[in-house]
């Protein structure tokens, strides 16, 4: 699925905007359909990385469109860098192909006379063609997020292992920031903006890495919460509705006489349906059925990525007997990480 994020068509108002006040109405058409055209191209690029990733077992739940470019959010980056590599690849690709394509039809695969030097279609087609050239070459630079942050990272991984090939990599990029932070006050501003990206990506990546680190040495049943409030097939909306006046939950697993899962009712679902259901609705009505379950002694990290995975509120920890021990929600973790961080630091 593609979004496209609102500050985009505030982008493309702004160009065509601009266009007009060079150049009157032919000028803002101009620019408005070479920015189109840009952007089909960065979805290309960005389809380009869900192709591979496919091929590899790896779903792209969604491409969104921002002014900066395209984002394709994988679903979990493969374990194997050989992966990680050829999908970080695809994207710079797909643009260097669709660069030699615009340059092929300047050399004379249309007819001539549609390519006469003046010609909007020809300049269209010279930006097109520089505008690739420019995509891939600034998505190979070796920092995060950019693609060449990836393949720099799946590169070092072949020899270093995943979490110190992420540290190396981070570096580099904020190494990279820094010098474009000093060309920014030297000579373009705009640089100083790319520095800042640059850096926060770095910064983001080593501590999604950290995480993962942490997670790895972990055990689902360690790190799960284990006492919270829960609510029977039989309760009612506004049983929940109680629950979640007393408690400080934001979800209720439901559970039978049994002490197995059933399901798990968000506060959401218990507000939403405050405003449309009668008191006495069944949370069963209400509840997410479909909630993934993990095994005590499971690793942490399986629970991250069943977290990343789905839009899921929660995964519940499971023991042999289906009985509920515990669940791992985002504010857990988050929770939990806190901890480590002032144990790491003591
Ligand atoms: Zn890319």
């Amino acid at each position: 699925m593609v979004r496209v994020h609102l500050t985009f068509l505030l982008l493309l108002v702004w160009i065509a905007a601009g266009g007009y006040l060079v150049g009157g109405v032919a000028s803002a058409v101009a620019s408005s359909v070479f920015i189109v055209l840009l952007f089909g191209c960065v979805v290309l690029h960005e389809l380009g990385h869900a192709l591979v990733a496919r091929r590899f077992g790896v779903r792209t739940p969604s491409i969104t469109l921002l002014p900066i470019g395209g984002v394709a959010r994988l679903e979990r980056i493969p374990d194997k860098p050989r992966e990680e590599l050829a999908i970080a690849l695809a994207g710079p690709a797909v643009n260097i192909v669709l660069a030699a394509v615009f340059f092929l039809i300047l050399r004379g695969a249309v007819p001539a006379r549609w390519l006469e030097p003046n010609a909007p279609v020809t300049a269209l087609l010279v930006q097109l063609a520089v505008a690739n050239v420019v995509l891939a070459v600034f998505n190979l630079l070796p920092a995060f997020p950019m693609d060449g942050g990836r393949v720099l990272r799946a590169l070092l991984a072949l020899r270093l292992g995943h979490a110190r090939a992420t540290h190396v990599a981070a570096r580099v990029g904020q190494g990279m920031a820094f010098a474009f932070g000093i060309f920014g006050l030297l000579y373009n501003p705009f640089l100083l903006f790319i520095a800042l990206f640059v850096y926060i990506g770095a910064v983001a990546e080593e501590s999604g890495e950290q995480m993962q680190q942490a997670a790895r040495s972990l055990l689902a049943g360690e790190a799960a919460v284990t006492r919270f409030a829960t609510l029977s097939p039989t309760s009612r909306l506004e049983d929940a509705l109680e629950s979640l006046v007393h408690t400080s939950q934001h979800l209720f697993p439901v559970v039978d006489g049994g002490g197995s899962l059933r399901g798990i009712l968000t506060q959401e679902a218990i507000v939403r349906a405050s405003g449309e259901r009668g008191p006495d609705t069944p949370v069963i009505d209400l509840m997410i059925r479909d909630v993934p379950r993990i095994a005590p002694r499971a690793s942490l990290s399986d629970a991250l990525g069943r977290l990343q995975d789905r839009e899921t509120p929660a995964v519940a920890v499971v023991d042999a007997a289906g009985g509920l021990r515990g669940m791992i929600t985002r504010e857990s973790l988050g929770q939990l990480m806190l901890v480590q961080a002032a144990r790491a630091a003591a």
